[in-house]
């Protein structure tokens, strides 16, 4: 399984737990327990000034890099398909890393490269607040797009090869971005409107230009976006039935956002075999659901990277 968001590295950084075995949602005993086979790993920093954001970034790549020492025989650290050809189904986990939010570039593109020099390969350009590149989803009143530098950064990461993420950012800004970008964007966790209005989870107009655009959406695990009553792992593979029917079956993935928010629909990657056997459950059948949890995933990386 592939699984296209968490924010272990940030809780662990701060813990100080180790990598392979923690008491957070995600370690890579478990994961690979689990059948992870390919983890998208995010660095993320509250900071919302350049300087003090790129330290706490710069610190969770070092914490990282520690932990990947005594780690090399459970995971390896993914810079392009190469290493997903040479290492996928072989029983390691490959990471990618992925920075939530570009406050540490302040305006120096130099930066965003010297992250990916460093083994970063995905950004979203905001979390949920403004930034200098575009308007983060919980700023959107103003109806605030991508900035010029905003559409200089989308440039720059389509040509060094580095992956997109439309999550967190307004809807104008992710309109503008689609204008802007060469290449498949992705939002790596978000669910759909339709089925729970929260501010962070995408319309129906979204998913379908997503999709035309050839990216992926990555149906995620947190209570307040799969429904405002009660959320269940059986409401969470709804969340995943509908996006394949506005989205068609080859744009829909999974993004846990474990180790993001305190409570996931489920609580931990040991039990990642619930949300299997839930969609079987809804009828959908298997090569659909492997494209959910795996294909779509490998096919759009070896696009991307
Ligand atoms: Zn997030």
């Amino acid at each position: 399984m592939i699984d296209g968001h968490s924010d272990t590295l940030f809780r662990i950084t701060s813990s100080q737990e180790s990598l392979s075995s923690n008491s957070g949602h995600f370690d890579l005993e478990r994961a690979k327990a689990a059948g992870i086979r390919l983890q998208f790993m995010s660095l993320f920093t509250s900071q919302r000034q350049a300087g003090p954001a790129l330290e706490e970034i710069l610190r969770q790549i070092d914490y990282f890099e520690q932990q990947m020492e005594s780690c090399h025989e459970m995971a390896y650290l993914i810079k392009s398909y190469q290493d997903i050809a040479a290492n996928f189904g072989q029983g390691r986990i490959g990471i990618i890393l992925h920075l939530e939010g570009a406050e540490a570039l302040g305006q120096e593109i130099f930066i965003l490269r010297t992250l990916y020099r460093l083994g970063v390969r995905s950004m979203g350009l905001t979390w949920n607040n403004r930034n200098l590149l575009a308007d983060g989803v919980m700023d959107a009143r103003s109806e605030g797009g991508l900035s010029e530098l905003g559409r200089e950064v989308v440039r720059e990461m389509n040509r060094i090869g580095m992956i997109v993420d439309l999550a967190h950012i307004s809807p104008a800004g992710f309109f503008d971005v689609l204008k802007s970008t060469n290449r498949p964007p992705i939002v790596s966790h978000a669910n759909a409107a339709k089925l729970c209005p929260h501010p962070r989870n995408l319309s129906e107009e979204q998913m379908v230009a997503l999709a035309k655009a050839g990216g992926v959406l990555g149906a995620t695990f947190v209570p307040d976006f799969i429904s405002s009553s009660s959320a269940t792992v059986k409401s969470l593979a709804e969340h995943i039935c509908y996006m394949i029917r506005i989205m068609g079956e080859d744009h829909v993935v999974i993004g846990s956002d474990f180790d993001g928010t305190d409570i996931t629909v489920i609580p931990g990657v040991e039990r990642l075999s619930d949300l299997a056997g839930e969609l079987s459950r809804t009828g959908l059948n298997q090569v659909a659901i492997e494209k959910v949890l795996k294909g779509n995933y490998l096919r759009i990386l070896k696009q991307l990277l």
